[in-house]
């Protein structure tokens, strides 16, 4: 099957299930796994900071984040359509009753700082007290642009609040740019990396920060359940993603432009044109929709067909998967398109 839901649905290489399955472990809750400790190592060298955390999931380190930066009756400022605000059931404000303030975002996924000036809220009894401003990136393939980086990092010194990047894509945001990670994340607090997206590893994600930050970040792993024990098999799929899976992104993301092209050509909308990472919005009608899911299913092409369709390229899609899709879809809208 192709499969263009999501990165997520990547399967790790034969190389990397070899690499797992030599690593060496421990119990990391003692801090005893070297390959756990390896990995968040070379997670703190790549990001610039301090010290790493592995989590089994992104939702858990953007958890851990939230709970680490802000306390009870305490709220962060972050995007209207942010994962750590959307999509993550609303963890920070159940588990931590931290308040979001949400805000609308620009198309490249940036909040204005202006807005975001007007939401800090005075220190006065009526307000929970504003103590971080969350970005994403890259949000919805989007990457931020890192003069925007760059004047938020500023921003947020000014004002007292901390800078957190949800990075659960970063290392396409880096290889898009053309900058080594560090020149993106100079610009953060704290960030978190998803290992398991088109990094291509079965479980995983890494929470980085400053020493003293981590250290309180491990209580709340702790207490949200995430204390593992032999992780090292894990985290050895994640040291191999690090160090082979990060520059190949580029043919995700050249695989994405022509899948635009290809598709424009026969008739197909874009949505917000311009795919810049491995992610692509097309528009149809609801009644289009409805048909093009089963009839790609049928033909071994799964998508999440609706009125706007996410299409994501990822290291188990080829060029010649993608000729397959474009001519699959050319015959479909022969047959369904009045
Ligand atoms: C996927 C994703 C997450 C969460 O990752 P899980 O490992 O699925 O919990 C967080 N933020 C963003 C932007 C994501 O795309």
């Amino acid at each position: 099957m192709i499969d263009l839901r999501s990165d997520t649905v990547t399967r790790p290489s034969e190389a990397m299930r070899q690499a797992m399955a030599h690593a060496e472990v421990g119990d990391d809750v003692y801090g005893d796994d070297p390959t756990v400790n390896a990995l968040q190592e070379l997670a703190a060298k790549l990001t610039g900071k301090e010290a790493a955390l592995f989590m089994p999931t992104g939702t858990q380190a953007n958890l851990v984040a939230l709970l680490t930066h802000c306390q009870r009756g305490e709220e962060y400022i972050v995007g209207q359509k942010a994962h750590n605000y959307m999509y993550e059931a609303g963890g920070a404000a159940v588990l931590g009753s931290i308040q979001p303030q949400p805000l609308d975002m620009d198309a490249d996924g940036s909040i204005p700082l202006d807005k975001v000036a007007a939401a800090i809220k005075p220190d006065d009894i009526h307000f929970a007290r504003t103590r971080l401003l969350s970005l994403e990136n890259t949000h919805s393939g989007k990457v931020l642009p890192l003069d925007y980086l760059q004047k938020a990092f500023e921003f947020t010194r000014e004002k007292g609040l901390a800078l957190h990047i949800d990075g659960a894509r970063i290392m396409n945001a880096s290889v898009a740019l053309k900058v080594p990670l560090i020149e993106i994340t100079q610009y953060c607090d704290t960030l978190t990396i998803c290992l398991s997206k088109g990094l291509g590893t079965p479980v995983g994600s890494v929470l980085c920060g400053s020493r003293e930050y981590i250290t309180r970040a491990n209580r709340w792993r702790k207490m949200t359940g995430g204390g593992w024990r032999q992780a090292g098999i894990l985290a050895a799929a994640g040291i191999y993603a690090l160090e082979n899976n990060v520059e190949r992104l580029q043919e995700d993301h050249d695989n994405a432009v022509w899948l635009e092209q290809q598709l424009r050509a026969i008739g197909v909308e874009i949505a917000a044109p311009g795919a810049q990472t491995n992610i692509l919005y097309i528009k149809q009608s609801a009644e289009l929709a409805a048909k093009l899911g089963p009839w790609m299913r049928e033909r071994g092409v799964i998508l999440s067909a609706g009125p706007l369709t996410r299409l994501i390229t990822h290291i188990d899609i080829s060029r010649a998967d993608l000729q397959k899709v474009v001519s699959l879809w050319q015959d479909f809208l022969q047959h369904h398109a009045k």
